[in-house]
């Protein structure tokens, strides 16, 4: 009962940016055909979704945080309270003003365009890379607004797991195995029909201490590859079409390893 209504009241606070229907400012959009950005308020609003989606991402990525909080506590940065300035893209006005103007201008398909000419990934860490034959692939409870675009963990583990034994990765049942390959889907709703997804694969070392030794000072996790993708599709294919992207990230990684 008391969970069920706060549910309720993170849903009415998590829904009032996204869903409050705020006239798009159609002025500020440059039409581009060759983009594919479109000034349709359907179109912004799936943009805008997508962008929302992947900041709550990385608003709750706890690697992402400590990074922003390093620069945070820099006395130069004069933030008075760096652990509370960061702000959450689900309630910040602000914020939520800055991912509409992103929105408006085709922030996503101008990214998109820039990312073809972009290798994310470093050389040094493509040589590490090439001795992994085995890992954990684990699902991170990722954030879901409403039960209309939901993803099924398990159904996610075995996509992943399907395509790395299909790459001759071994896929590692215990805990204490690192590499990690984790999976992350945020989603929100577009409108009443559709889901917006960011979908992220990351492959990461992960530290353990050894149980018997003092405690070590804690250790972050470095990541050796992130690969995460927008999503949109109508709430009745969106699992198919979210566990669709798992498969091809997974697939790119696989092909860092082994190629
Ligand atoms: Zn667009």
């Amino acid at each position: 009962m008391r969970a069920g209504l706060t549910a309720a009241l993170m849903a009415l606070i998590v829904y009032a940016p996204v869903r409050t229907q705020m006239p798009w400012d159609l002025a500020r959009c440059p039409a581009s055909t060759s983009s594919g950005h479109l000034c349709t308020p359907e179109h912004l609003d799936a943009d805008l979704a997508l962008l929302t989606a992947r900041e709550i991402r990385s608003f709750l990525d706890p690697e992402i945080v400590a990074h922003e909080l390093l620069i945070r506590r820099r006395p130069i940065m004069h933030f008075a309270d760096p652990e509370g300035s960061i702000p959450d893209p689900r309630t910040d006005f602000t914020l939520t003003q800055l991912l509409r103007a992103w929105a408006e201008s085709g922030q996503l398909e101008s990214e998109a365009a820039r990312a073809d000419s972009v290798n994310p990934l470093q050389p040094a860490e493509s040589v590490a890379l090439k001795r992994i034959r085995k890992m954990a692939v684990t699902v991170e409870e990722g954030y879901a607004s409403d039960d209309g675009c939901r993803t099924d963990g398990s159904t996610l583990r075995l996509a992943a797991t399907d395509r790395l034994r299909g790459a001759r990765i071994t896929v590692a049942s215990g805990d204490l195995v690192t590499p990690e390959l984790s999976i992350n889907v945020t989603a929100l709703p577009i409108g009443a029909a559709g889901c917006a997804a960011f979908v992220s694969v990351t492959l990461r070392d992960v530290p353990y201490v050894a149980p018997g030794y003092r405690p070590a000072p804690p250790v972050i996790s470095r990541k050796l590859l992130v690969d995460g993708r927008f999503v949109t599709s109508p709430r009745s294919g969106f699992r198919e079409r979210v566990a669709a992207q798992v498969r091809q990230s997974v697939d790119m990684v696989a092909s860092r390893i082994a190629p």
